[in-house]
């Protein structure tokens, strides 16, 4: 990190803001970064930074959760997912616990080793979890691949998968976003491209920019977005060359579009929206979870003091949340912003806390 092009960049964001400005970061991994990176406080209180809803484990649904604990109670069927979704909670249990009662969950870090899982144990259903974004989607598409070139009737995939560009229209459609400006997802736009997100600027009129993960990358967007918010200026800028092209990876989107096809998803905080999540393929539904092992849990109501869904489109920030740091902590989690290591209040509990607690 070059420490005069941070302060420089420090200096040209303060002098350039005008009116308070409010900026949503809509990746889980942007929200850990400006955390640890402290950088709500080398900015000024004029410019607020809020979260979206851009961690794949806390847009999942709670409907969705207890499907997944439901699959997990089926004889002969073995859960594989990443580590985080473990300890969230559905409506009454987590898979951790499911686990403890002698469920068989296995944490993995990629869908491969499930397939590899499935390939050593035969006598047993391996059932991935497809949570993520469209960054996530090709190598869960590529393990739908590998499973049907090796012949393996008991692998299959729970998709879980939702699209970004779907979840940015029903977050601005409804007119009534108070924000100045978007810091868009730098892996999800690698793979759709920049120009996949122009509908921001060219049908919302806001500016945003796609940025990676370190300190000057973010300092740069938050520029890039102050500079248009004062000038009312709307532009989708790509602050990430060397990782984001403006038509994306046309080989990973190939990939995705090979094995799935868009369906209607349900988000946690945004509810269902049409056409913004990814199922399998028709032809491929001996792989797909959903159909193979039909599960229907009871529609519970969510944890009414769990505010998750407002944390998710920025309505308030995790200290916001009356449980933040008490009955909800990382030992403890009350809702999925405080599982993931992407979630929001995950982020402010780890580096923001003491600036909290004095909120
Ligand atoms: S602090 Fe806990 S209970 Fe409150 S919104 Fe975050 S995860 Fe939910």
């Amino acid at each position: 990190m070059n420490e005069q092009t941070v302060s420089a960049l420090i200096h040209r964001i303060k002098s350039n803001i005008t009116q308070p400005l409010r900026l949503m970061e809509v990746c889980g991994t942007h929200t850990t970064a400006i955390g640890r990176c402290g950088i709500r406080s080398l900015l000024t209180p004029e410019l607020e930074l809020v979260s979206g809803p851009g961690c794949p484990v806390c847009v999942t649904s709670q409907y969705d959760l207890d499907q997944m604990i439901m699959l997990s109670r089926q004889p002969g069927v073995t859960i594989a997912t990443f580590g985080d979704m473990l300890r969230v909670p559905g409506s009454e249990t987590t898979l951790e616990l499911e686990k403890a009662a002698g469920a068989d969950v296995r944490a993995v870090y990629s869908p491969f080793e499930a397939v590899k899982m499935a390939q050593q144990e035969q006598d047993r259903q391996f059932v991935f979890l497809g949570v993520g974004f469209e960054t996530t989607a090709p190598a869960i598409a590529m393990s739908v691949e590998l499973a049907r070139q090796y012949g393996l009737d008991n692998y299959s995939v729970f998709s879980c998968v939702k699209t970004m560009p779907a979840a940015l229209h029903a977050l601005l459609g409804g007119g009534k976003s108070s924000l100045h400006g978007l810091i868009l997802p730098g892996h999800v736009s690698a793979v759709i491209g920049r120009k996949a997100q122009d509908f921001v600027a060219s049908h919302y009129h806001l500016p945003a920019a796609v940025t990676g993960f370190e300190l000057t990358d973010i300092l740069t967007a938050v520029l890039a977005l102050v500079e248009m918010a004062t000038k009312d200026e709307a532009a989708v800028v790509n602050c990430y060359p060397s990782v984001v092209r403006e038509e994306g990876n046309p080989q990973a989107r190939a990939l995705i579009e090979k094995v799935f096809a868009p369906s209607d998803a349900n988000w946690r905080g945004l509810g269902l929206i049409e056409q913004s999540g990814l199922s399998l393929r028709r032809e491929l539904t001996q792989f797909d979870a959903r159909l193979r092992f039909p599960v229907t849990p009871q529609d519970t109501p969510e944890n009414s003091a769990c505010r998750c869904a407002n944390v998710l489109l920025g309505e308030i920030t995790p200290p916001d949340c009356a449980l933040f740091g008490s009955k909800c902590n990382p030992l403890s989690p009350e809702g999925p912003c405080m599982v993931s290591s992407e979630g929001a209040c995950a982020a402010y509990f780890r580096y923001e806390r003491k600036k909290a607690v004095t909120l």
